[in-house]
């Protein structure tokens, strides 16, 4: 599983990451890349100067506040509740076949459990599904052919 994080609706690559199971059964791409994340907005405050000036002004951000995420796959509920704490406003999702999608990340948290629609949650997030020929909201039944409408209305 792959994971992009960029800011400013995709203007600002933040970081990406790509599942490392086999090192770790925790290094699922999610994880991987907030953890990333907090490294990049820690050096900053700590002044340093590697960090790429147009992730600097992060002064309103907590994680990925205002983030953008895209997945290669649906990903597991231990990555969703990490997207949820991240505070990401969007997820993006490829759809794959299923017989194409990585072990480690495919309990499909969106699709058959909706974690993004939870009431009780105290952050909510869009998730949308790409495709080759279409953009669906997963709000809707999967894999329905709903176009662009924002899950939060529910
Ligand atoms: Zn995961």
């Amino acid at each position: 599983m792959a994971a992009l994080f960029v800011k400013k609706s995709g203007q600002i690559r933040v970081t990406s990451a790509v599942s490392e199971t086999t090192t770790s059964p925790l290094n699922h791409a999610v994880i991987m890349a907030i953890d990333q994340v907090a490294n990049i907005h820690r050096d900053v405050k700590d002044g340093e100067k590697t960090v790429d000036p147009d992730l600097r002004h992060f002064e309103d951000d907590y994680l990925c506040t205002n983030y953008d995420c895209y997945l290669s796959q649906d990903p597991c509920i231990m990555c969703a509740m990490a997207l949820v704490h991240s505070r990401v406003k969007r997820v993006f999702i490829f759809n794959q076949p299923s017989d194409q999608r990585a072990e480690e990340c495919d309990d499909e948290a969106y699709h058959l459990h909706k974690l993004h629609l939870l009431p009780n949650l105290n952050h909510k997030y869009e998730v949308w599904r790409l495709s080759t020929s279409s953009v669906e909201n997963s709000d809707e039944s999967y894999p329905s052919k709903r176009v662009k409408t924002n899950c939060d209305s529910k």
